[in-house]
């Protein structure tokens, strides 16, 4: 087998713990009932080990079993939660205020119902990623039902304050859902202290499977109204039909738990480990560090050079690393990303940017043999680019 690149791109996925798989396999062969048959010992079986996640997940942000909605992963979880709302509510008000920087699947879902005549806001960030909250309040109005703001972000790791912006849109009335695919497993999350009322989660970020994640929906003071998204057989309580995944919904489950067990300790190691990538990287010349210094996920490490084609940069790195720049799912174009793009940087800068994403399986060799490769690179691209007199 050749040598693979080092993988540090643990933003876009991970790989599946061994004891997540090992949770899992009973439940694809020996344990395969439906977990909605209510008549048989194999349905009973799956629904036991179903019940077992969701209260596993209730504990997790300090909600209910009852709260919990299982989806396809974030990305229905952002699209139920935000339409969902939008389709209960729009004879309440239709105007709808979410951010710059958040992941495709809140902006996307946000410019479709703009195309069917909601009000959408699109609140900037400060120059280290996190929000301004006089400016989030000044955007309410008595037409204003939801506020989406992402707990930890994707591309640059910022995590923004969710106990302070659930605390003014609880004062107005204002449904708040965040997308905490980024943040389950690795910072406290908590609805009641947080004043959440819609959280999206997925497992496949924190070493489950892909293809499962969740949608949390407060059930009382206050309680949140949903329009489902799909419509079946009235699974989850009529909030999202379809017959439940049992062995992704175990390994959930089972990822969720091992991270929070080792969340501690895994966080020093973590922040040991981008620690000791950014005190390497920063002797290079024109390296800057994107997103605010310590508030942002500890696996975080997203990096721009100055006068450094971006493009030219990855080719470097990739025989190495699997990095990647702006986010992975537009990492096709070279078109700077709409996150470091809020950031206000200039256009050159958000290029030549890259993205580090250590995770549970990453070793300190590694990010020697990581950094030695990209002050290389680099040193190298701005020798050529010095000789050339660009
Ligand atoms: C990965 C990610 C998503 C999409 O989650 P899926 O489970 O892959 O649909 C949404 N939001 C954020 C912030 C993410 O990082």
């Amino acid at each position: 087998m050749s040598i693979r690149p080092i993988y540090l791109d643990c933003h876009a996925t991970t790989p599946v713990d061994e004891r997540v798989l090992a949770a899992m396999i009973p439940y694809f062969t020996e344990h395969f009932g439906n977990p909605s048959s209510i008549s048989h010992v194999y349905g009973w079986e799956a629904e036991a080990a179903v019940k077992q996640t969701r209260e596993l997940l209730a504990a997790a942000i300090n909600a209910t079993p009852e709260e919990i909605v299982f989806t396809s992963g974030a990305t229905e979880a952002n699209n139920l939660a935000i339409k969902g709302v939008a389709e209960a509510y729009f004879q309440k008000g239709q105007h709808i205020i979410t951010v710059a920087t958040e992941h495709s699947a809140v902006l996307d879902p946000c410019h479709y119902l703009k195309s069917l005549g909601f009000d959408i806001t699109i609140l900037p960030v400060k120059k280290d990623g996190i929000i301004d909250l006089t400016k989030l309040k000044k955007a309410f109005s008595p037409e204003t039902i939801l506020v989406s703001v992402m707990a930890a972000n994707n591309e640059i790791g910022v995590l923004q304050p969710l106990a302070e912006i659930g605390e003014i849109c609880r004062e107005s009335k204002i449904i708040f859902h965040t997308d905490a695919a980024q943040a389950i497993g690795k910072i406290p999350l908590d609805v009641q202290a947080m004043k959440i009322d819609l959280m999206s989660l997925t497992a496949h970020k924190v070493y489950g499977p892909k293809g499962i994640g969740a949608l949390y929906v407060r059930r009382r003071n206050p309680r949140v109204q949903l329009a489902p998204q799909q419509h079946g057989g009235g699974h989850e309580r009529g909030m999202r039909s379809g017959t439940l995944y049992t062995p992704q919904i175990v390994g959930f489950g089972k990822a969720v738990e091992i991270a929070l067990a080792e969340q501690e300790a895994e966080n020093q190691r973590l922040t040991e480990l981008r620690q000791r990538l950014w005190e390497k990287l920063s002797q290079l010349s024109g390296i800057h560090l994107n997103g605010h210094p310590t508030q942002r996920l500890v696996g975080n490490l997203n990096i721009s050079v100055e006068g450094v084609d971006g493009a030219a940069l990855l080719l470097g790195l990739q025989p190495v690393m699997a990095v990647s720049s702006g986010s992975a799912c537009s990492s096709a174009t070279t078109a700077p990303s709409h996150v470091l793009t809020a950031l206000g940087h200039p256009e050159q800068l958000a290029y030549a940017s890259v993205r580090f994403g250590i995770g549970r399986f990453n070793t300190a060799e590694e990010i020697d043999t990581v950094a030695q490769q990209v002050i290389s690179t680099v040193q190298s691209l701005q020798h050529s680019t010095a000789k050339s007199g660009k």
